[in-house]
């Protein structure tokens, strides 16, 4: 890897991906020590002049460099940030590392605890370089009111980086980092990116933990990212973000197959492993789900499929003399037998007399079901389950018991009833080779935050 070293006019270089390093990293061609060497060179080289870093953390990054490249040397999987050079704005704490949050008045203060934020750049691998300058307890605009001196612009040196987190946008457009933190009360983030043509990232309130941030305003202040991409930048979201996901205890009753569960709780593991909070949620109309669903889907089917009688398109049967008997054979001839048994059970749970026991019983209990989903994505961004109780079963092994053919649905039918998004991603397989799927699901129109989960499982597999 060389980092284009550019005259003392040009101080903007194109930022190296994620992707480009990580292919380095993972195959041995590039030490996360040696990257970081060169970033401290780059650094050396136009720190002067653009003012972005207060202080180093050489021998922190010496040592995570260390810890990423014996990883890569084992083959063992790597985390998402494996050996990215990271800087982090001065307003963030690293135990023992100096943390002025751009004023005199913190001078020689070096906290004794890392923020959140920092422990989870770690735990994905980061390497961190420093702390990096920015207004004075982030207030400002331009990044003048540091008290150790304005950031300039690495676009052009006589123009202000923005504020307040001018170091850490001036950082990735210098390319004197890969990607920094920063924080944003009123804009702190967004501004500097713009005006240093860099990606900047303001996440809702309450996504990332403000644990180990000096306070500004503390119902503004947040914590995001700064990257040279789009991706980038939802990556490092990514980490330090808490995705909290909840573990349903009614999917993991009678049931469940012993290796399915296993599968199911080692994903649910990495999942920690990879920042995530895991914790109980409760969805107790579960046991309902099944005849819920029979019911609504039956009676929707039997509806649909009255169309189907011989006369305006489809099979017809040749044998009948009457219209009413030619309706009867046409169906009776032209269904299979569980398409049959829908249309009777639907019928059923629809006719006069029946309708408020069951169709209308089942609508009842299915908006149950939605508002306790709702209840539950107020507490957790996504629910992980089995996606199905056992691995495929053989063929002919159910065909003769509908009953248990439907409870193979057990974990399926909650979602369709509700109405809520899901991914099912690859969790593992038991000993005889047959695939097991976790179930993500989100609250409506919330896929991204599916996919995230499920791109976690799915990287925890390699
Ligand atoms: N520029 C605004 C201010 O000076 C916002 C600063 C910030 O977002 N930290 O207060």
């Amino acid at each position: 890897m060389n980092i284009e070293t550019k005259t003392a006019e040009t101080y903007v270089a194109k930022t190296k991906t994620f992707a480009e390093l990580r292919d380095g990293i993972v195959s041995g061609s590039v030490k996360a020590a040696d990257l970081a060497a060169e970033y401290y060179e780059r650094i050396e080289q136009v720190n002067p002049r653009l003012n972005v870093y207060l202080s180093l953390t050489k021998e922190r990054a010496a040592e995570q460099a260390a810890k990423v490249d014996a990883l890569a040397a084992k083959g063992d999987p790597l985390p998402p940030l494996a050996g990215i050079p990271v800087g982090i704005k001065d307003v963030l704490v690293m135990k023992g590392a100096p943390a002025t949050a751009g004023s005199r008045i913190l001078k020689g203060y070096r906290p004794p605890y890392d923020a959140t934020v920092v422990s989870k750049l770690e735990a994905a691998g980061a390497v961190l370089l420093g702390k990096l300058n920015c207004d004075e307890f982030a207030m400002g605009s331009s990044n003048e009111n540091s008290a150790y001196g304005p950031v300039r612009n690495p676009v052009d040196t006589d123009r202000v980086p923005g504020g307040s987190s001018g170091g850490s946008a001036a950082a990735v457009a210098a390319n004197m980092a890969v990607a920094t933190l920063g924080t944003d009360t009123g804009g702190s983030i967004r501004q500097p990116a713009s005006f240093c043509g860099v990606v900047g990232v303001l996440p809702t309130y309450g996504r990332v933990s403000r644990y180990g941030l000096i306070a500004f305003a503390s119902s503004l202040d947040r914590i995001g990212p700064f990257a040279g991409n789009v991706r980038d930048a939802a990556t490092m979201l990514g980490v330090i973000e808490g995705l909290r996901i909840g573990v349903p205890v009614e999917y993991f009753g009678e049931g469940l197959d012993p290796e399915v569960r296993e599968r199911i709780e080692s994903g649910i593991n990495s999942l920690q492993a990879a920042g995530c909070t895991v914790k109980p949620v409760s969805l107790p109309h579960t046991r309902y789900a099944i005849p819920v669903y029979y019911l609504v889907a039956t009676a929707e089917a039997s509806a649909n499929l009255a169309r189907f009688d011989g006369v305006r398109y489809g099979y017809r049967s040749p044998s009948s003399d009457t219209l009413s008997a030619m309706y009867d054979h046409s169906r009776d001839e032209g269904f299979g037998a569980e398409v049959k048994r829908r249309i009777l059970l639907g019928t059923y749970a629809l006719s006069a007399g029946y309708y408020d026991d069951y169709y209308l019983k089942a609508q009842q209990v299915r908006r149950l079901l939605a508002e306790e989903f709702i209840r539950a994505f107020a507490e957790v961004d996504a629910i992980v389950t089995p996606t199905a109780p056992t691995p495929a079963f053989k063929l002919g092994e159910k065909t003769g018991d509908p009953l248990a053919m439907y409870l193979a649905d057990i974990y399926t039918v909650t979602a369709s009833l509700a109405g809520i998004c899901g991914v099912t991603v690859p969790c593992g397989a038991t000993k005889a080779g047959l695939p097991v799927g976790m179930q993500v699901l989100a609250a409506r129109l919330n896929e991204g935050t599916a996919f995230r989960v499920a791109r976690a499982v799915e990287a925890a597999q390699k």
